[in-house]
């Protein structure tokens, strides 16, 4: 499996496109492509080496990850899947469906909040494993509770994405990871977050070095039992802490 990060609109929304390739069938997906002026030269360069490209996968509808999907399809004319309410979807998968690219199995993954139709991706090629969190899971953080309750958002994180293997390397929509440790540090000060701020003051992009067990070390939004996320919050009860700590982040 072959992934290659694309940054748009760096500086401002600093997401990240990202198309993933098997390097045997050459089978690939762009994942939420949505500036394709950024995007599209990478795409060509890939298709002009033999990249099959075999759809858009979308993990939520919002412009600035489905946004990009019409202007894609001018140039290639290929499915869209996606959770229901992105642009131009064909396919919208059901919680736990898997698909193929080429060798690589795919299995979507449902976590409403952050939208109603967020989707995450897990892709497993032997035990190379990576998975796509859209605006669910940041490295260290977590998105914005826009469609969505304390309540599903705890599902997200710690039911269905704390179930994958530690060794299940992130890649979100964005690279965030700078201002969620400015928070998450306020929180906790461990080692595991120490060990993460030195990281991301030294490297730009931080999206696939860490795994769904660094998360659950570093990640404030994954530790509401953790009696130090407590103190902060003021709470016990995990769903109240979720929300404590989502409201105390926007309030940054
Ligand atoms: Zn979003």
């Amino acid at each position: 499996m072959h992934i290659e990060s694309i940054p748009m609109w760096e500086g401002t929304g600093n997401n990240y496109a990202y198309l993933v390739s098997d390097e045997k069938t050459k089978d690939a997906v762009i994942i939420d492509p949505a500036n394709p002026s950024e995007v599209l030269p990478s795409l060509k360069k890939a298709v002009d080496s033999g990249i099959k490209l075999n759809s858009i996968v979308n993990t939520h509808h919002h412009h600035d990850h489905a946004g990009g999907n019409a202007e894609v399809l001018k140039t290639y004319q290929i499915p869209i899947v996606g959770g229901k309410d992105c642009d131009k979807v064909t396919k919208t998968p059901s919680h736990g469906e898997t698909f193929k690219v080429g060798n690589i199995n795919v299995k979507a993954l449902h976590t409403p909040c952050h939208t109603q139709d967020s989707i995450c991706y897990l892709f497993e090629d032997g035990n190379d494993r990576a998975v796509f969190t859209g605006d669910t899971l940041f490295i260290g953080g977590c998105g914005r509770f826009f469609e969505g309750t304390p309540e599903e958002m705890d599902a997200a994180l710690n039911k269905t994405l704390a179930a994958l293997a530690d060794d299940t390397k992130v890649f979100p929509g964005h690279e965030y990871t700078k201002g969620n440790i400015k928070f998450g540090i306020k929180v906790i000060q461990s080692e595991p977050i120490k060990k993460l701020e030195a990281f991301a003051n030294s490297n730009k992009q931080t999206q696939g070095k860490f795994t769904i067990g660094d998360e659950k070390q570093f990640n404030v939004f994954m530790r509401l039992d953790d009696p130090a996320v407590q103190k902060f919050t003021g709470k016990t009860d995990r769903i109240d802490v979720m929300s404590a700590l989502r409201e105390a982040k926007n309030s940054m």
